[in-house]
């Protein structure tokens, strides 16, 4: 059975001041979320502050992207030491909105995935499709690319130490979901795909779904078999959404 993770990912979102009270207003409520564990992403310079509240605590923290280096001169850039220096348990690798706005390849994110690895963080891989690509009919193949680069270069034995994202771009931030089954569809070709490498590791992985998920979609969402959690965005920065979709797992 594997236990289902619903994660937030603030993106370029808070200040000290309201990332201090969702912070207070998540451990407040954290209690009535009995079957998911909770994560919360921020930006990479609220960490050090987010840290400190969530230490101790049952939720877990995580960066929203790392270098692929250690250290050096890549002015602006965070790296994994640093990410766990600051007691970050995950990193979202490949979202989207990097793929997309930083021209990030299926090979750069291949790389960011190992990184993470290498210096002891679980990398939250996201994939998915634009509705372009749905449209032609090419959902299926664009993740299995997005994702071999992955097994080519780690081997399916490393997603016994990752976490998996399907996020529809077409359904991020716009307020339309996936429906269950289109989801659970999804969900269930990456499953079969690492089922054919390795039994044990595809049914030990968690694949959260990720697009517009909120309180009022996430129960359905979350009963489909494949689904193992959320990768949440919007809902995220209001304690009382992102503890509803975490409860939706109860
Ligand atoms: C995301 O960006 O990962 C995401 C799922 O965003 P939203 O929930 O806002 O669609």
């Amino acid at each position: 059975m594997r236990r289902p993770l619903v994660a937030g990912n603030w993106k370029m979102n808070g200040s000290q001041a309201e990332s201090s009270a969702l912070i207070d207003g998540l451990l407040e409520g954290t209690a009535t979320v009995k079957n998911a564990d909770l994560a919360v992403c921020p930006p990479a310079i609220l960490i050090p502050l987010v840290a400190t509240k969530l230490k101790g605590t049952g939720i877990a923290w995580g960066g929203q992207d790392l270098n692929v280096n250690a250290s050096g001169a890549y002015t602006g850039e965070i790296s994994g030491p640093m990410l766990r220096d600051f007691g970050c348990t995950y990193v979202i690798v490949g979202h989207s909105e990097r793929r997309s706005y930083y021209g990030e390849t299926d090979e750069i994110v291949a790389g960011k995935y190992g990184a993470a690895q290498q210096h002891g963080l679980i990398p939250i891989l996201c994939v998915g499709e634009t509705l372009e690509e749905r449209e032609a009919g090419t959902t299926e193949s664009v993740v299995a690319r997005q994702l071999d680069a992955v097994f080519n270069k780690h081997g399916i034995a490393s997603f016994a130490k990752a976490v998996i994202a399907y996020e529809p771009v077409w359904a991020i931030g716009t307020g339309k979901t996936a429906t269950p089954q289109q989801a659970q569809d999804v969900h269930a070709f990456i499953r079969g795909k690492l089922r054919a490498l390795d039994a044990a590791v595809a049914d030990k992985v968690q694949v959260l779904y990720g697009g517009s998920m909120k309180p009022s979609n996430a129960a359905e969402l979350l009963s489909q078999e494949d689904i193992d959690g959320g990768l949440i965005g919007g809902a995220s920065l209001v304690a009382e959404d992102f503890l509803g979709i975490g409860r939706a797992a109860n």
